[in-house]
């Protein structure tokens, strides 16, 4: 059975460093008919669930612990009876929003995610935030990259516990290493791919 990448945008805030600002999330669900991965869990289980449909929900895959990618995570952890992954890195972060609730398992480097007849790579990828990943998926063509890459350019790491050599680094050693053509679905924003980013940044 086929997998596929479903995808939509919910909208909330995202508060770090005393600020907040009103942000659109893009929301990403990689999966066949029968189960699919949730990748980050932002604003809205409501709007989670109307991907999902009727799916089983295998895990709840944070890319990093900023609120306005884990605020429902617990929540939609309830509804749909799935583990939370993250990178432990991201402990700090995930502390602000969740102070009593944790997540269930650990996300490491090279860690392979399996998903109906294909599995998707752990990439670590720190800068943005410590614990930040991005979710390779060879066979799909396409890369996950949360707020490490986006069309036009790295994540923002002007806030607390991000760096900018940092996410550099992890930009040049760990994506610029896939395919040229791999599609790169962002936390926010459009599209790109390896190639167009790689290019810009040289
Ligand atoms: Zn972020």
């Amino acid at each position: 059975m086929a997998v596929r990448v479903d995808h939509a945008v919910t909208s909330g805030t995202f508060s770090l460093d005393g600020e907040t600002h009103q942000v659109d999330n893009n929301l990403w669900v990689v999966g066949d008919d029968e189960e699919c991965l949730v990748i980050d869990a932002p604003h809205s289980v409501e709007d989670i669930l109307a991907v999902v449909g009727d799916r089983r929900v295998k895990a709840i895959v944070c890319t990093h612990a900023h609120d306005d990618h884990v605020r429902v995570a617990p929540a939609l952890r309830e509804a749909v009876r799935a583990p939370i992954l993250l990178h432990p890195d991201d402990r700090p972060l995930w502390k602000l929003t969740h102070t009593d609730e944790l997540w269930d398992a650990d996300l490491s480097d090279g860690q392979v995610i399996e998903i109906g007849d294909t599995a998707l790579t752990v990439l670590h990828t720190p800068g943005h935030a410590p614990g930040a990943v991005c979710l390779w998926a060879p066979d799909l063509g396409c890369v996950f990259t949360g707020d490490t890459l986006f069309q036009g350019g790295p994540g923002a790491t002007g806030r607390s516990f991000s760096d900018r050599p940092t996410i550099e680094a992890s930009i040049k050693a760990k994506l610029f290493a896939l395919p040229g053509d791999t599609v790169v679905h962002t936390g926010h924003g459009e599209d790109t791919t390896i190639a167009a980013e790689a290019a810009a940044l040289g």
